[in-house]
């Protein structure tokens, strides 16, 4: 595996099921029934330029749960970026003082201009419209965990992607990771305008699995395993799409679409956050405490691939057992008050 996490496309399959595993091993820690100091004396540079709660916090949390250290910057005007400071310098000036560095930026390939400058590791967080590589690896572990639990398979899964498919940088991703595995089949829904770009359907295609695309939820729907519904990106808009452009009320993934195209099983992710304006038409709140949300335990699953990203670019994926001892501090038994018993 390369030593940056830059795209999905430098990761093989056998890179992605390694991380998996080492994930699955970081659920102690992630669970806060044990600890490691594995990352003891590593300082990680957490650089975000755009907004971000989830995977800033949660990359921050990940390396002080493998007991190393945070330093961070956030937003342009308080970063040397508002004094005309370039990628390469920023980047080289962070390579002395840090060992990882993860960066969110709003222009696409900026991330990658930056890990171009040092031999540190480098994870994107987020590149404007282009990829989102850890959202795609919690998104696949979450799939994973959430189909050994119902005794379903990722062979011949029917996976619902919707909302903004055109900007949404997290399904650009796991599409490209899903396309990883055996044939499934992947039905693409978005408003005229905001469609999945077609280099990505055409990849995904090649590697056989079947993808149909459509431009409404109010139809049929069949097995559908996963719904993978996603916020608009109205941030990323570019002339030709609206500032006034709103999500139609045909798009809400809530309880009545699942009970009546979906089926008692079916799992409902969303990256997060969702919009929660009432124009917005995002996932609807009512599924809250349904168990076939599987949006918070997909955040919470943030944290042991968090882990086993940086354990595996730091090398320390193999000593992480040697290093562990249990809990002293008081945790809940359950964390959300909404959360079900599955
Ligand atoms: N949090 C995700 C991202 O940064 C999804 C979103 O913002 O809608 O791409």
């Amino acid at each position: 595996m390369s030593h940056h996490l830059l795209s999905v496309d430098s990761l093989s399959r056998d890179d992605v099921d390694h991380l998996m595993r080492v994930a699955a091993r970081m659920e102690p820690i992630a669970q806060r029934r044990q600890v490691t100091r594995v990352l003891e004396g590593a300082v990680l540079g957490n650089l975000f330029f755009e907004a971000s709660t989830r995977t800033r916090v949660s990359f921050n949390a990940a390396f002080c749960r493998l007991g190393g250290s945070v330093c961070d910057t956030t937003g342009f005007t308080f970063s040397s970026m508002a004094k005309g400071e370039s990628l390469y310098d920023t980047s080289r000036v962070m390579s002395g003082y840090c060992d990882a560095i993860v960066m969110r930026h709003p222009e696409l390939g900026s991330v990658a201009e930056f890990a171009a400058a040092t031999h540190v590791p480098v994870i994107n967080g987020g590149d404007g419209p282009g990829e989102h590589p850890s959202q795609a690896l919690l998104d696949l572990y979450t799939i994973d965990k959430e189909f050994t639990r119902l005794g379903k398979q990722l062979a011949g899964a029917h996976v619902l992607m919707t909302g903004d498919l055109k900007y949404g940088r997290t399904v650009h991703s796991l599409i490209k990771l899903l396309s990883l595995y055996a044939p499934m089949r992947i039905t693409l829904v978005a408003p005229p305008g905001l469609e999945m770009p077609s280099q990505l359907i055409d990849l995904v295609t090649s590697r056989g699995h079947r993808v149909e695309q459509r431009d409404s939820l109010a139809q049929d729907y069949t097995d559908v395993d996963v719904v993978y519904t996603t916020r608009i990106q109205k941030e990323r808009f570019t002339a030709e799409m609206s500032e006034g452009f709103c999500l139609s009320r045909d798009f809400t993934v809530d309880r009545a679409f699942l009970d009546t195209r979906c089926g008692r099983d079916t799992l409902v992710m969303h990256p997060l956050p969702r919009d929660s304006r009432p124009e917005a038409n995002d996932l609807d709140v009512d599924l809250n405490g349904d168990p076939r949300l599987a949006v918070f335990r997909q955040t919470d699953n943030g944290i042991p691939v968090r882990m086993a990203i940086f354990a595996t670019l730091l090398e320390v994926d193999q000593l992480i057992e040697q290093e562990l001892r249990p809990v002293r501090w008081f945790v809940p038994p359950r964390l959300g008050v909404d959360d079900p018993t599955l």
